[in-house]
């Protein structure tokens, strides 16, 4: 028999309607530089309905795309809010790609109508033209608008378009299945892929982030989204603090560790998320500046593997960081790693190492060669595969059956899975090292390298070998003014992996190259080798 409750549809629009009323006074914080400009979700939700009849204005109808090129502020929250409940898709554009990607994915989404941070009118002026479907471009904030005119786009101002925009929007109905938001995976291998998101798997993914195993949101938090707002929808964190209530600190385009250190002293948020890269600049600015970082209750960091020393250096400066796993393909946050309540001594750090516990609602696997599962017992290695209501089953307009098994994602990643749902990373398939028949973690050699106290980062990739046909190449990032050979870090590794793991390959770098998202660009550095630039 059938259920006695309402089919009532997951939303955006109620995320919005919640936040904007029940908790109006809630604010949204966007960083100046040297403070903050201020709105409440009550006037950010008017906004957004202000917003929406002004897409409506200018023809958007359906389930046209409206593509932002932002930084994370309030008006790029607003146009998360309006134009998913308006019945348009958000396409948030990913402001770091090469311009030929840019150009590919506006393209292949058909994005109508561009909301364009004044700041970013350089970066994206040169490429407009080639943004076929594009009819109008709309500007936040200051900026001389010159170089986008002759693009055959019609210009507006956001504020002048707001103004003049009704008071009040008929929201209307949705369907929960369909399409609210979408992003591009960044492409490592061949074109970009568009992931498309629906009401429901955006407010399943919400409700998610708010559990106690997950982050635990709530009104009395402050969250502070340093992952940008074009990373797999800023991991979820922006509808999640609005349906929380919790207010929400905003970076804007101050990426840096210095006012990054400075935003957390004068905001204080309990919350913040970003990848691994950030948080070790902001750790070793706390460290030489003694900052105060304590109003952080939890840090979220994931998006590549978070070394077990930055963990340790978070510690030690009263901060939490959490480990997550995900994908742009699973909205992304699907695993985090809290250790669970009865761990205790080395057990706490095996749990809080690993990628994470699986989140309730989604099923993970490990599958071996010949797609055989694998047992979940921590020791089987192979693929994860991964479902659930807020994972794709599919990419937009490219099915890529090759990614699905089944009705699961295929991840890409390679690891075990514990019987009680622990998620342990060994890496990501295409950067195993397959040396002699065996496999080497890059990820466990990273790890391990970046606990030593004078590297500040580290990037190992399998390079070809005639004898071993792939060996570990490390290419290491040294602290200033510090002593470093690579006998002394085979020496440092040798008692914590295999011999036959130890690097013999070494390259001292000034950086590590990163993706467009900050992670390390190990095509870069292959490639790099390949042309005789390492070594
Ligand atoms: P891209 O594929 O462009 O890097 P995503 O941000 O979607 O874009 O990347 C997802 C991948 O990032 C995962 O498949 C995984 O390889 C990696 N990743 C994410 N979180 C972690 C983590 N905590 N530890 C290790 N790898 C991670």
């Amino acid at each position: 028999m059938w259920s006695t409750m309402q089919d009532f549809p997951l939303t955006i629009t109620t995320i919005m309607r919640f936040g904007a009323g029940v908790f109006g006074e809630a604010e949204v914080s966007t960083w100046t530089g040297d403070g903050t400009r201020r709105r409440t979700y009550a006037e950010v939700g008017e906004r957004a309905g202000r917003l929406a009849g002004a897409l409506r204005g200018l023809g958007v109808d359906g389930d046209q795309r409206v593509a932002t090129f932002m930084w994370n502020n309030a008006e790029h929250l607003e146009a998360y809010l309006a134009v998913p409940s308006m019945g348009a898709v958000l396409h948030t554009l990913n402001l770091r790609l090469f311009p030929d990607q840019l150009v590919y994915i506006a393209n292949h989404a058909e994005d109508r109508v561009v909301i364009l941070d004044g700041s970013l009118i350089p970066l994206l002026a040169p490429v407009l033209p080639q943004f076929k479907t594009v009819r109008h471009v709309v500007v936040v904030g200051e900026g001389d608008t010159a170089p986008l005119e002759g693009a055959g786009k019609e210009l507006h101002d956001y504020e002048e378009l707001l103004a003049a925009a009704p008071g009040t929007f008929e929201w209307p109905e949705i369907d929960e299945r369909s399409a609210a938001a979408m992003c591009y995976t960044s492409g490592t291998t061949g074109n970009p892929k568009g992931v498309v998101y629906s009401h429901r798997s955006a407010y399943l993914h919400s409700m998610s982030t708010c559990t106690g195993n997950a982050i635990g949101l709530s009104e009395s938090d402050v969250v502070l989204p340093v992952v940008p707002m074009f990373h797999a929808n800023a991991w979820g964190l922006p509808y999640a603090a609005v349906m929380a209530g919790a207010s929400v600190v905003m970076p804007d385009r101050f990426l840096q560790a210095e006012p990054l250190v400075r935003m957390i002293e004068s905001e204080r948020p309990t919350v913040a998320g970003a990848v691994p890269t950030i948080w070790s600049d902001v750790l070793r600015y706390t460290k030489e500046h003694g900052s105060d970082l304590s109003s952080l209750r939890l840090v979220p960091c994931g998006g590549s593997a978070v070394p077990e020393a930055l963990m340790r250096g978070f510690d030690e400066v009263g901060v939490r960081i959490v480990q997550a796993w995900g994908m742009t393909e699973t909205s992304p946050v699907a695993s985090v790693a809290h250790a669970p309540a009865k761990a205790a001594g080395a057990d706490v750090w095996r749990a809080r190492a690993s990628q994470g516990r699986v989140l309730a609602g989604l099923e993970m696997r490990i599958v071996g060669d010949g797609d055989v599962v694998l047992a979940s017992d921590g020791e089987a290695v192979g693929e994860v595969e991964i479902r659930g209501p807020w994972i794709t089953g599919a990419y937009h307009l490219d099915e890529d059956p090759g990614r699905f098994h089944d009705g699961w994602l295929r991840t890409g990643d390679v690891g075990t899975l514990s019987q009680d749902g622990f998620l342990v990373l060994t890496d990501r398939a295409k950067d195993v090292i397959k040396s002699g028949g065996e496999w080497i973690s890059s990820v466990e050699l990273e790890n391990h390298l970046m606990a030593h106290p004078d590297v500040v980062e580290a990037a190992v990739v399998g390079v070809p070998d005639e004898r071993w046909q792939e060996r570990p190449l490390a290419s290491v990032v040294i602290r200033a003014g510090a002593d470093v050979t690579p006998e002394g870090l085979r020496e440092f590794l040798a008692g914590r992996i295999a011999k036959w793991q130890l690097p013999e390959r070494w390259a001292f770098i000034a950086e590590v190259p990163k993706t467009s998202v900050g992670k390390f660009d190990k095509k870069v550095l292959r490639r790099r080798y390949a042309d005789g630039d390492l070594e």
